[in-house]
C-alpha cells in the first residue's frame, strides 16, 4: 500500500475537523460497524437566535448562539460576531444538542443501593442526597481530618467546587486530570525556564516555519487554534511534524520525522547542540535574555547528530535538515508546546528543552514565534483561600516531585487510598471527571474507591466512574446555566489589536432536576457548617461579579449579542528583564538535571508493539461516546497497524481485534484494523476514551477499546509526579489468539 493513496484518507479525517462540519458527511464516514438512528435537527422555520452561549463539548469553549424553537434548542452556531472562532464549530460543537436530549442524561439525584461497580439505582430527593453527603463528608472530615477527602474535579463547573474543598474545607487531595494527566508537565517546565506558563500561545498563523511533536492538529480539533495553524500553512509556513504515526499533521507537513516513541528529548537536544555548534543560534538574544548558557552548552555538547540518529532510529541527516530548517526560519518559528504531553515519564526535561530551543533561536514575542497575547482583565468570584491544612501536603511529605502542578499528584493519593499512609482518605468527590478513563491502571483506581467510607459523583451524564458512587448527582449542561467567563484576543492576533469578554449564558432552561455547580455547592456547605464562607449565593450572582469587575454587565452583555469587544494591545515584543533559564540551578539542586536530558525509555519486548493513543476529531475523549451524532460518525477507534507487519501477521483492514498488554491485561471490547504502512513497526495507535462499560449508556457502551485500561505500566515524571502513559507494550487477539507483532 503506497502512502500516496493513504495521504488522501488522512486529509478527509483531517477535513472531517476542519470546523462546521456538515452533518450528512459525518454519518457517511467509512467503518465496519453498524450505525445507530440518525435525527436530523429539521428545519428552521420559526426559530429565534439566543446569543450568549459558550461551548464545552470540549475545553476550547467557542463562542455560539442557538437557535431555539417551542423552548426546545434545534441549532448550535458560532457567534457571527466572535472573533475567536467565529462561525465556525466543529462537528462535536454542533452535536451538542445531542447531549443536551441525550435521553440517558443523568436527570435525579440517586442512591446506590447495590455495590459500587455493580450499582442499583434509587431516586431520592435533593434534599435526602445533599444530607447525606454532607453528613457523610463531614464524618470522615471530623474522624480523619480535611485531608481525609480527596477530589476529583474537571471542566468549568468544577472551580467553584474544587474551591470548596481547597478552601473551606481544607484538603490538599485534589487531582485534576487536566494537570497530572495531560498538560501539568508543560506548564511547570515553561514555568522553570520562562517563568510563565505557555498555554498554547505560539503565532502559527505568522510563522515562516512550524515545529509540532506529537501534536496532529486535524485529529485535534480547537477551532481558532486550528485557524492559526491553517492561516500559517496558506501562507506558506514550512511544516515539521515529529510523530511516528502518518498524522493528519504529518499528511501536510514538509518534514515528517517518523520518530522512535520516547526519543524527543534526544531530537531536540541534537538539533539544540547543532545550531550551537554551527553558530547558527539567535546570540543577540541569549546573551540579552538567557541564563546559564556555558552550563547549557557543555551539558548538550555530547548530542550530535549521529548519538541522536541512533536513539531516535531516523537518519541523522533528516535531524540536520529539520536543524538547517529552523535556523532558515528563525526566529520566526512556532514550536508547539503541546497540550497532552504527559507520555513517557521522561516529560519535564522534553518540555524544557521545547522551551530552551524556542529561546536558542530568538523565537520569543516575534511574529510566528511565541507570543502571549494580551487580554482583557476579569477578577474571577470563589472562595476565599487560606484555609489550607498545610501539615498533610503528600508532596511535602514525600519530599517529591518539586516541580508539580497545583493539585497533588494522582498516584500519591492512589497509594494513600490503598496503604493507608501516611494517612487514610476515606471520602472521595468527583466532579466531572472520568478517572476509569482518564487515570491509567483504573484497577488501582477501583481499589482506591472500595476502601472510601463515602463516594460522591456529580455529572451531567453517567460515565465508567458514576458506577462507583454511593450518590450521584443530576448537573446541568453547559447549554442550561451560567457559567464561564470567556475572554482573549482576535484569533489572528497579530492583524488586529482587540480583546474580547463573553460569559456563559443559558441558551434554554435546565430540565427535570438538574443543578448548576454553585447551588449543589452551597447547599453541601451549609451542610458542612461553612455556610458563612459562601461567597454567592447563586451562578448568575457570580457572573454578575465578574463581569462588573470588567465594567459589564449580563444585560450589558446581552445587548452585546453576547460578546464585548474592546480595544487590544500589541502582544509583540520582550520585556527586558524577561529570562530564560537554559540551565536552572533549583532543578539541579532539587536532585533533577538542570540542564534539559534525555532520560531512556524501555524497550519494546519481542512480540510487542508500543501502545500509543491520540485524539479524535469527532470525540472528546471519553466524554462524547453516548452522543449519537458523534458515535455514527466515529463508532469505534480503529487500531493503526503497520502494513508489512499486518501482512505477516494475517491481518487485513477492518478485521475485529481485541488487545492483551505485556502484563497479561485483556481489553474487554473489540475494534477493527486500521491496516496502513503510515505508522512504525513497533508502535501501534488508537483514538483515546473508547470502550464504556456502564450500561447506562445505550449507544456508547462496548464500542472500541479502552486504552486507559491497558495501560497498566505508568511512568510516574520525576519532577512533577505526572502520568507518564505510554510505556506499555500489546499484542492483538484475533479469533481468541494473540498474535506476535514482528520486529
Ligand atoms: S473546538 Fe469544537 S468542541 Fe471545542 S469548544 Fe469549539 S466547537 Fe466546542
Amino acid at each position: 500500500m503506497s502512502l500516496k493513496v493513504t495521504r488522501r484518507k488522512f486529509l478527509q479525517t483531517a477535513s472531517l475537523a476542519a470546523a462546521s462540519v456538515p452533518l450528512a458527511k459525518v454519518v457517511s464516514a467509512e467503518n465496519g460497524f453498524v450505525r445507530k438512528p440518525f435525527t436530523p435537527p429539521g428545519s428552521s422555520a420559526g426559530t429565534t437566535t439566543v446569543t450568549g452561549g459558550i461551548c464545552e463539548m470540549c475545553f476550547w469553549r467557542c463562542q455560539l448562539v442557538g437557535k431555539v424553537r417551542d423552548k426546545k434548542l434545534v441549532k448550535l452556531e458560532g457567534n457571527p460576531k466572535s472573533i475567536d472562532n467565529g462561525t465556525a464549530i466543529c462537528a462535536r460543537g454542533n452535536a451538542g444538542i445531542k447531549l443536551l436530549y441525550d435521553p440517558d442524561r443523568l436527570k435525579y439525584p440517586m442512591k446506590n443501593v447495590g455495590e459500587r461497580g455493580n450499582p442499583k439505582w434509587k431516586r431520592i430527593s435533593w434534599e435526602e442526597a445533599l444530607d447525606e453527603c454532607a453528613a457523610k463528608l463531614k464524618a470522615v472530615e471530623e474522624k480523619y481530618g480535611p485531608h481525609g477527602i480527596a477530589m476529583f474535579p474537571h471542566g468549568a463547573s468544577a472551580k467553584y467546587p474544587m474551591h470548596f474543598f481547597e478552601r473551606a474545607v481544607g484538603t490538599h487531595n485534589v487531582s485534576e486530570a487536566s494537570f497530572f494527566q495531560c498538560r501539568g508537565i508543560r506548564d511547570t517546565a515553561y514555568v522553570s525556564t520562562f517563568n510563565t506558563a505557555p498555554g498554547e500561545h505560539v503565532d502559527m498563523a505568522n510563522a515562516k516555519a512550524i515545529l509540532l511533536i506529537g501534536c496532529h492538529f486535524g485529529e485535534n480539533v480547537h477551532v481558532s487554534h486550528l485557524k492559526r495553524y491553517l492561516k500559517g500553512l496558506e501562507n506558506g509556513a514550512k511544516l515539521v511534524v515529529v510523530d511516528p504515526r502518518y498524522s493528519a499533521s504529518a499528511a501536510k507537513s514538509d518534514i515528517w520525522v517518523q520518530i522512535k516513541p520516547g526519543t524527543d528529548t534526544a531530537f531536540l537536544l541534537a538539533i539544540m547542540n547543532y545550531l550551537i555548534e554551527n553558530n547558527k543560534y539567535d546570540k543577540k538574544f541569549v546573551a540579552a535574555h538567557c541564563d546559564g548558557f556555558e552550563e547549557f552548552q557543555k551539558g548538550i555538547s555530547h548530542a550530535s547528530l549521529d548519538w541522536a540518529a541512533q536513539i531516535c532510529d531516523i537518519p541523522a541527516s533528516q535531524i540536520k535538515e529539520v536543524a538547517e530548517l529552523l535556523a532558515a526560519n528563525a526566529p520566526n518559528v512556532s514550536i508547539h508546546p503541546g497540550r497532552h504531553v504527559s507520555w513517557h515519564g521522561n516529560d519535564f526535561q522534553r518540555l524544557r528543552a521545547h522551551a530552551c530551543l524556542t529561546a536558542l533561536l530568538g523565537a520569543i514575542g516575534v511574529k510566528g514565534g511565541f507570543v502571549k497575547p494580551k487580554g482583557p482583565k476579569v477578577k474571577g468570584i470563589s472562595w476565599a483561600k487560606g484555609h489550607h491544612d498545610g501539615a498533610h501536603n503528600l508532596k511535602e511529605m514525600a519530599d517529591k516531585y518539586h516541580f508539580a502542578p497545583p493539585g497533588t499528584p494522582t498516584e500519591l493519593i492512589r497509594d494513600a487510598c490503598i496503604t493507608g499512609k501516611p494517612y487514610p482518605i476515606k471520602g472521595c468527590v468527583i466532579w466531572g471527571q472520568n478517572p476509569m478513563q482518564t487515570i491509567p491502571k483504573p484497577q488501582k483506581t477501583v481499589e482506591a474507591l472500595k476502601q472510601m467510607d463515602f463516594v460522591m459523583c456529580v455529572d451531567v451524564m453517567p460515565t465508567d466512574i458514576t458506577m462507583y458512587a454511593d450518590i450521584l448527582l443530576p448537573e446541568a449542561s453547559y447549554l442550561e446555566r451560567y457559567d464561564y467567563i470567556k475572554k482573549g484576543t482576535q484569533w489572528n492576533f497579530a492583524d488586529k489589536h482587540e480583546q474580547f469578554i463573553s460569559a456563559r449564558m443559558p441558551l434554554v432552561e435546565a430540565m427535570f432536576e438538574r443543578k448548576d455547580e454553585v447551588w449543589i455547592t452551597n447547599e453541601l456547605a451549609k451542610r458542612m457548617g461553612h455556610a458563612d464562607k459562601i461567597p454567592v449565593n447563586s451562578l448568575e450572582e457570580k457572573v454578575e461579579k465578574e463581569l462588573a469587575s470588567a465594567g459589564l454587565s449580563i444585560a450589558q452583555l446581552k445587548k452585546e449579542d453576547g460578546i464585548h469587544i474592546q480595544p487590544g494591545k500589541d502582544p509583540y515584543g520582550v520585556s527586558e528583564d524577561f529570562e530564560v533559564l537554559l540551565y536552572n540551578e533549583d532543578i539541579e539542586d532539587s536532585g533533577y538535571p538542570g540542564v534539559p536530558t534525555y532520560i531512556p525509555v524501555e524497550e519494546v519486548p519481542k512480540g510487542f508493539a508500543r501502545l500509543v493513543y491520540g485524539r479524535s476529531p469527532v470525540h472528546t475523549f471519553n466524554r462524547s461516546q453516548n452522543n449519537v451524532w458523534l458515535y455514527n460518525a466515529m463508532p469505534v477507534n480503529p487500531v493503526w497497524l503497520n502494513d508489512e507487519s499486518a501482512n505477516k501477521m494475517g491481518l487485513k483492514d477492518g478485521d475485529e481485534v481485541s488487545m492483551v498488554n505485556s502484563e497479561g491485561v485483556k481489553s474487554t471490547f473489540t475494534s477493527v484494523v486500521k491496516v496502513t504502512p503510515g505508522i512504525r513497526k513497533d508502535t501501534v495507535y488508537m483514538a483515546h476514551g473508547y470502550g464504556s462499560k456502564n450500561p447506562m449508556l445505550t449507544v456508547g457502551k462496548g464500542a472500541g477499546i479502552d486504552d486507559q485500561a491497558l495501560i497498566t505500566k505508568i511512568a510516574i515524571d520525576p519532577e512533577t509526579g505526572c502520568s507518564g502513559m505510554r510505556n506499555n507494550f500489546v499484542k492483538l487477539v484475533k479469533s481468541g489468539k494473540a498474535l506476535d507483532i514482528p520486529a
